[in-house]
């Protein structure tokens, strides 16, 4: 869906309220149905008592009949009680409903996210547009759906403020005429104040975002080791108190235009409900009025007023969050805009039996960058390659590494597989053909087992599967020292007892999951950083023996020693891939290969740091 332009979108105010109310009415209708009729109750629960408060006034004071007054009196009770009731019930049973709604349009927002282009998740406009997104789901903290609640609210008020008009008529359509002009002046005041808070608002989700930013840096354990080592806690308070100021001036802006729109708006009601007051007591003096009848339209008054009230400050709201559904739209609808139509996806070629991954002239600038972190990059990879990528930091190898895997689409030039342009094939058809382990891979807060299967297989997973990935990374043993073995839950933020692993560990179980995946093609991008060398080298040593001449094995690695098992040598610099062979083949050469190796073996048996240039990172 594309966005409407700013001047249409206002016309459009309650099209975030039909986006909940489409929500709703397909996951759970029965949620709409029950606030209907908590209105229609609702209404019952205001009008019949005052009708009956009317009659058993008029019965006691004008007919001086106490059975009459009694009479009406067990009907308010009945009536109180009969709604009272109603109203409790529905408004537990809409919790629920709602909590329904919630839990589906939860999970289809978290799929929908998750299936965004990797590529758009990292820049600051999306987290933007995610921090506003949040405001409209949230309803500004108030919770899901509020939204539509207020717009059932207000119609329930209009309804209200006709049958107080019908009331009113009685005795005056004057008075209904007079009414109806101010609440239009108050409608008016109120959204002409209410526009600047909205955009105060919207600014303001820019910012709250970087509080919350904050929030995490000083209070999760991620950063706890940094902060604590480094000594650099006032530093951050000090920022973290700049951000907070910036905030409270926010808040401080709201504040003074909500002080003018209360009192302008109190203004108003006031202006109304003086000029009915006197119109009525001059009523009641010039032709006599029953004294039930006279408190009836009295509270009609208050009741029209308070309507306005609540109509005016429920249609400002809805409006604004309706700027919020601009960005939430854009947020929401954005996976669409990057699927490949499912009529213009085309199949995974077949590559059970040649694999050829081929980049064709590849360039690529990050959004916003200034250079290429790849240019001009051409290379061919078969079936069975084991493929080692060399180079300095920055020298392009991640990036390579991230446009195979689609995570990055190409500024110019290719990539194909078996001729075909990966960029034309279907995201998860091409996903399932790779198994990928990064320098920052993430292991999950559930149990071992499901670190390594990630779901497939359900309930059942092949076991025999997994143990063989556990002993691939040699980690068998360690697993089966864990009291409750391959059930022992990852980390503790929700088990007590849960298993912590070293940084090699980890780097190990990653690994096995990577291994576990049945692809066609495992990445390897410096996953082994924390790994003794011993076990670096074990570990290319199965992966030479399992995979050579099988499975395409793609690896970046500082630690040139461990390269020597591939059969093919990338190296790339400035962006450019400026050397590919086997070992033999580039060190019988005076390349960049070969200087690299010779200065990282020398710094190994020398023990001279400051001549190591090629660092790790
Ligand atoms: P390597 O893996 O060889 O260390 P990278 O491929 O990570 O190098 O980076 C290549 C260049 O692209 C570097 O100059 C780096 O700063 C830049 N770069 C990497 N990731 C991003 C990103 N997400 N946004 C902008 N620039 C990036």
């Amino acid at each position: 869906m594309k966005e409407e332009k700013d001047s249409k979108s206002k016309l459009l105010a309650f099209e975030g309220v039909g986006f909940i109310f489409k929500v709703c009415w397909r996951y759970n209708r029965w949620y709409i149905f029950l606030l209907l009729f908590e209105q229609i109750v609702s209404i019952a629960a205001t009008f019949i008592p005052m009708i009956l408060s009317k009659n058993i006034l008029n019965a006691v004071f004008e007919e001086k009949s106490f059975e009459r007054g009694a009479y009406f009196l067990a009907l308010l009770v009945g009536a109180i009680l009969v709604t009272g009731f109603l109203q409790t019930v529905l408004q537990a049973k809409e919790l629920v409903a709602k909590t329904i709604v919630f839990k589906f349009f939860r999970l289809d927002l978290s799929e929908r996210i998750m299936s965004v282009r990797y590529e758009r998740t990292e820049t600051a406009d999306f987290l933007n547009l995610k921090s506003k997104a949040d405001e409209f789901i949230s309803t500004g903290g108030a919770g899901f759906g509020v939204m539509l609640e207020r717009a059932f609210g207000i119609t329930g008020t209009v309804i209200s403020m006709v049958l107080y008009a019908v009331i009113l008529s009685e005795i005056s359509t004057l008075l209904i005429v007079l009414t109806a002009v101010l609440t239009a002046v108050s409608i008016l005041i109120s959204y002409k104040l209410n526009h600047k808070t909205i955009e105060i608002n919207i600014e303001k989700a820019s910012q709250e975002r970087r509080a919350s930013y904050f929030t995490l840096l000083t209070q999760h354990f991620k950063y706890g080791k940094e902060i604590r080592s480094n000594d650099c806690s006032d530093w951050v308070s000090s920022r973290y108190e700049g951000q907070l100021n910036i905030l409270q001036r926010f808040y401080e802006r709201l504040a003074s235009y909500s002080i003018k729109y209360g009192l302008l708006t109190l203004l108003v009601s006031l202006v109304q409900r003086v000029v009915t007051y006197l119109y009525l007591i001059s009523r009641a003096f010039s032709v006599g009025m029953e004294v039930g009848n006279f408190m009836l339209y009295l509270s009609s008054v208050e009741g029209f007023a308070a309507g306005l009230g609540g109509l005016v400050g429920g249609i400002a709201q809805i409006y604004q969050y309706n700027e919020y559904y601009k960005a939430f739209k854009e947020y929401y609808y954005i996976s669409d805009e990057d699927a490949i139509p499912e009529d213009e996806a085309i199949p995974m070629p077949d590559v059970s039996g040649e694999m050829t991954i081929a980049f064709n002239d590849v360039s690529f600038h990050y959004p916003n960058a200034e250079y290429y972190a790849i240019s001009h990059v051409n290379c061919e990879i078969k079936k069975g390659d084991i493929v080692s990528i060399v180079g300095e930091n920055g020298a392009g190898k991640s990036t390579f590494i991230k446009l195979l895997l689609r995570l990055y689409e190409p500024t110019e030039g290719k990539i194909t597989i078996n001729g075909v342009d990966v960029s034309r094939i279907s995201r998860s058809e091409y996903a399932k053909h790779f198994a990928s382990v990064f320098q920052d891979y993430q292991l999950m807060a559930f149990s071992l087992r499901d670190n390594i299967t990630l779901g497939e297989g359900g309930d059942q997973p092949d076991e025999e599967r997994v143990d063989e990935a556990l002993r691939f990374v040699n980690i068998t043993d360690k697993v089966d020292s864990l009291e409750k073995g391959k059930d022992t839950m990852i980390y503790r933020d929700f088990d007590p007892n849960g298993y912590t692993p070293s940084g090699g560990e980890a780097q190990r179980l990653a690994m096995a999951r990577a291994v576990f995946r049945k692809s066609d093609v495992l990445i390897l991008d410096e996953p082994t950083a924390s790994l003794d060398p011993n076990i670096e080298y074990e570990l290319n040593q199965q992966i030479r023996k399992n995979f050579y001449g099988k499975k395409t094995v793609i690896n970046v690695s500082h630690r040139l020693q461990s390269v020597r098992s591939s059969n093919r040598i990338f190296v790339f610099r400035g962006g450019q891939l400026v050397e590919s062979g086997d070992h033999e083949s580039l060190f019988a050469r005076p390349t960049l290969y070969r200087r690299m190796f010779e200065r990282q073996a020398s710094a190994f048996m020398d023990i001279k740091p400051e001549e190591d240039q090629t660092g790790s990172k």
